[in-house]
């Protein structure tokens, strides 16, 4: 089990350049970016969220900073995200920064991003979108950022596991590998559940997957129901009207609101407590500590 690393996974904006076929959010919602004021709210509100911690009774309030891991829609869509959101974290909050991205950016944009978080960069998820991009120039991409990021910082290619379209994932992920990356399969989700796989993809499905993977070798959306949780009070999602919500599931149930940080009423869980969900569609809580019991053994593997 790992120390809990505290995350907010923040959706910078709605917004996507692409559309792919098995995304999660609905095309109806895969709109808007925050205003430039919402921008300099949200601002605030991680300057406040960085120097929070009231530390030992009777000490100074110690800054403490949290990782921010920025998704969208597509975040490099949004206008503000290099000009004002990334070198505003930076400059202005003690946090770590991540990013979900699918790599679509210009190069340019790739290398200022690169530059602007280094020394302050956590994870870049890079998603690997078989709709949209052609793989060996996805992974050259990568590999390119890869090359110029901070060294400290991680890659990860994650991809969806589209039933029927397996093979397209093998032979994408020797490339990613052959690149000296690694690819992080991740389970189709629809509704509030997982998608069915037909009997003759299951000796691909554990290829990909793996024998037992843990969060950190896959995202099998499992259940960990009745397990001690700490979303809510060490780990929120922010969406980008400034909701904050417990978890991804949580939100999907209209369940564990913790307020709008841009209306300033966001309030953390006061404890952690037991999760009531039976799907656990996303593994950066688990990846960050945040559900006791999970062996993460792997340990020296970089998170998704
Ligand atoms: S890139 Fe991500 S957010 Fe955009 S349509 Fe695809 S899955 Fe959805
Ligand atoms: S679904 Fe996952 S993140 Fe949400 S409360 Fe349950 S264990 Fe925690």
């Amino acid at each position: 089990m790992s120390a809990r690393r505290p995350t907010v996974e923040w959706q910078v904006c709605g917004v996507c350049n692409y559309d792919c076929s098995y995304c999660i959010q609905s095309p109806h919602r895969r709109i808007g970016a925050p205003s430039a004021e919402d921008v300099e709210r949200f601002l605030a509100f991680f300057r406040a969220l960085g120097a929070a911690s009231p530390g030992a009774p009777g000490a100074m309030p110690e800054p403490r900073a949290w990782e921010v891991k920025m998704t969208g829609g597509e975040p490099f869509a949004s206008d503000a995200f290099l000009t004002r959101i990334v070198p505003g974290l930076i400059a202005e909050t003690p946090h770590v920064v991540s990013v979900l991205t699918n790599l679509s950016a210009s190069e340019a944009e790739l290398a200022r991003f690169a530059t602007l978080t280094r020394g302050r960069l956590g994870i870049v998820s890079a998603s690997l979108h078989l709709e949209h991009v052609e793989p060996s120039r996805f992974v050259d991409k990568a590999r390119a950022l890869r090359a110029q990021m901070d060294p400290s910082a991680s890659l990860v290619v994650n991809t969806v596991l589209v039933p029927g379209r397996l093979a397209q994932v093998l032979a994408a992920r020797a490339l990613v590998q052959a690149a000296g990356l690694r690819l992080f399969p991740q389970v189709m989700k629809i509704g509030k559940g997982v998608a069915r796989y037909a009997d003759d993809e299951r000796e691909p499905l554990a290829q990909l997957l793996g024998r037992a993977p843990t969060p950190r070798d896959a995202n099998t959306a499992p259940s960990w129901q009745g397990r001690t949780c700490w979303t809510g009070v060490d780990y929120f999602v922010l969406t980008q009207r400034g909701d904050a919500w417990r978890c991804r599931t949580a939100k999907r149930f209209d369940e564990g609101f913790l307020g709008n940080v841009l209306a300033g009423t966001f309030a953390p869980a006061p404890a952690p407590t037991p999760c009531p969900y039976s799907i656990c569609p996303c593994t950066v809580p688990a990846n960050r500590g945040m559900i006791d019991m999970i062996d993460l053994s792997n340990e020296k593997e970089a998170l998704a």
